[in-house]
């Protein structure tokens, strides 16, 4: 059978790639499941929000990232 590639292992590709291009990498909580996350810093004086999806247990989370650190919620609607 085929190797199948995870999302982990494509987030884990995605940051070594970043990290080789010498992009500023914080890490951080996600809330789904509490496991650690690397990704990008924002840009100075810069606030990224995103929707993510957890490549461990693929929850939707939302994900602020600042240039000094990035906070993840849960994005669901209860
Ligand atoms: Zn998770």
């Amino acid at each position: 059978m085929a190797a199948e590639i995870t999302l982990l292992q494509k987030h884990e590709e995605f940051i070594s790639r970043l990290r080789a291009n010498g992009v500023r990498i914080l890490r951080y909580q996600v809330p789904c499941c509490g496991k650690e996350l690397e990704d990008r810093a924002a840009n100075k004086g810069e606030v990224w929000d995103t929707l993510a999806t957890c490549p461990h247990c693929k929850a939707l989370y939302l994900k602020i990232s600042k240039s000094s650190e990035i906070v993840a919620m849960l994005a669901e609607v209860s």
